[in-house]
């Protein structure tokens, strides 16, 4: 059974009356612990897919399930990693990674060995007591990513992560990433438009058509890996 899977899943928007169609019959099956990179042309529907497989967004044709059953809303066990970080600009790099234990009544312990965890996991040591702003753009998205799997997520949702770092931050991010993955058993779904990144990031690419986007095309790519 498969942690995650969309079945003709669609989605259509109304905006001021209007309908916008952004997503048709999109099938997808996705096993636990693999890395799917999904591809396709801007405007083909990635973000929304995500948004759908996170809860955020409810299909409005098909069926979006998590181990089998409906997912109806957003949840812990789904995380969703932003372009733009997302961090909350008015709690430092603890604080943040260890939002998600602390809003769920986790005790002071259990907050406190959940954090040194994690933020040992991305390297950000030395960065604890450090407000967000303070930060480069590789180290918050270190710290976004260390406050999802710090909130016990089992699939990890990047929406284009990586997309506003420079190319050597980026790279380095990359492999990190590959790195945790390799060592959690993570699942993770990546939206991309780079095919190079694609290729260096998943077990399998799957290639989204433009327009109202379907998905038509999956590669299988096996990398070997370090
Ligand atoms: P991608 O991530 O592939 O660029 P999106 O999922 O962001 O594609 O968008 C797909 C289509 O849906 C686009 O035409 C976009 O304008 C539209 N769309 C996305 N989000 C919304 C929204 N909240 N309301 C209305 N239309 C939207
Ligand atoms: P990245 O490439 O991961 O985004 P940078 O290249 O910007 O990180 O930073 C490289 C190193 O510079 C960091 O590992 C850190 O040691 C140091 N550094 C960056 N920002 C700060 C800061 N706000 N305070 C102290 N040291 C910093």
């Amino acid at each position: 059974i498969p942690i995650l899977e969309m079945k003709n899943a669609g989605k259509t928007y109304s905006q001021n009356g209007r309908a916008i169609e952004a997503l048709r019959g999109a099938s997808l099956r996705v096993k636990k612990s693999e890395f799917v990179c999904l591809i396709g042309a801007s405007g083909c529907g990635k973000s929304t897919l995500l948004r759908m497989a996170a809860g955020f967004e409810a299909a409005t044709q098909g069926d979006v399930l998590m181990w089998g059953m409906p997912i109806t809303g957003p949840g812990p066990s789904r995380g969703m990693v932003f372009q733009d970080y997302g961090l909350f600009p008015w709690l430092n790099v603890r604080d943040n990674i260890g939002f998600g234990p602390k809003s769920r009544g986790r005790t002071r312990a259990e907050i406190r060995e959940t954090t040194d965890r994690f933020i040992e996991l991305v390297g950000l040591q030395n960065f604890a007591d450090i407000y967000p702003h303070q930060l480069s753009g590789g180290m918050k998205q270190r710290v976004a990513i260390a406050r999802v799997l710090a909130n016990d997520a089992e699939i990890v949702l990047m929406d284009e992560p990586f997309g506003a770092l420079d190319a050597m931050t980026r790279e380095r991010l990359q492999d990190e990433l590959v790195e945790i993955w390799s060592r959690t058993g993570l699942t993770v779904i990546f939206v991309t438009h780079s095919i190079e990144e694609a290729i260096f990031l998943a077990d399998r690419v799957v290639v989204m058509s433009p327009g109202p986007g379907r998905i038509d095309n999956e590669y299988s790519i096996d990398l070997p890996r370090p």
